[in-house]
């Protein structure tokens, strides 16, 4: 299972993630991306577009990793 979250302090709200994984990034009003909040590890089915959101944020502020059924 993949967990994903946004540094805050990188992010400068280029939207790419929404265009990638609409189902899991959204922006705030100020266009920062943020993980939704009722996305706690990422759905197989959006695990792909999560991955190319990863590869495509330009301030490499996502990151994701593999977390066991124990982490949740
Ligand atoms: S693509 Fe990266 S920099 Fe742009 S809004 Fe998403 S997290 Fe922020």
């Amino acid at each position: 299972m993949l967990r994903v979250s946004i540094d805050p302090t990188r992010c400068e709200g280029h939207a790419k993630c929404l265009m990638d994984s609409p189902e899991v990034f959204d922006l705030d009003d100020q266009g920062f991306g943020f993980v939704k909040p009722e996305v706690d590890v990422v759905a197989h089915e959006h695990r792909n577009a999560v991955l190319r959101a990863v590869a495509g944020c330009p301030e490499y502020a996502i990151s994701a990793h593999e977390i066991s059924v124990e982490e949740r």
